[in-house]
């Protein structure tokens, strides 16, 4: 299978704005982002959506909510989203799960 392009900036192919990073996951800025933080949190493990994650898989998508509250306490956020885009259909565009953290939409 094609290394994803988040499997590229994990492995340092790839440039990336790197907020922080752990054994389990990576969590950059978006290229693009759609908010004033709008951060990537994505697990090193490649399962390409939403619909791929296996029972072995949960502790995973735990510790993804776990970071995303560690960010929010680090970045001072009063409030967030995350959001995780599954399927074509439902806008993914990257086949490699992750999820959008974004804040500041009323600042
Ligand atoms: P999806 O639509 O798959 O849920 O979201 C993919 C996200 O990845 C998009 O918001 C897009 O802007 C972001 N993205 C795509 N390529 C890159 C990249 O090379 N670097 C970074 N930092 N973000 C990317």
């Amino acid at each position: 299978m094609e290394k994803s392009i988040f499997t590229r900036i994990m492995e340092k192919e790839i440039p990336a704005r790197i907020e922080y990073e752990d054994d389990k996951v990576i969590v950059i800025h978006d290229i693009a982002p759609k908010a004033n933080v709008h951060l990537l949190i994505i697990p090193r493990k490649p399962i390409p959506t939403l619909m791929d994650v296996a029972e072995e898989d949960l502790p995973l998508i735990g510790h993804i909510h776990q970071v995303a509250q560690k960010l929010a306490q680090k970045l001072e956020l009063k409030g967030f989203r995350l959001i995780n885009n599954c399927g074509k259909e439902g806008g993914q565009e990257v086949f490699h799960i992750h999820y959008h953290l974004l804040s500041g939409f009323h600042e």
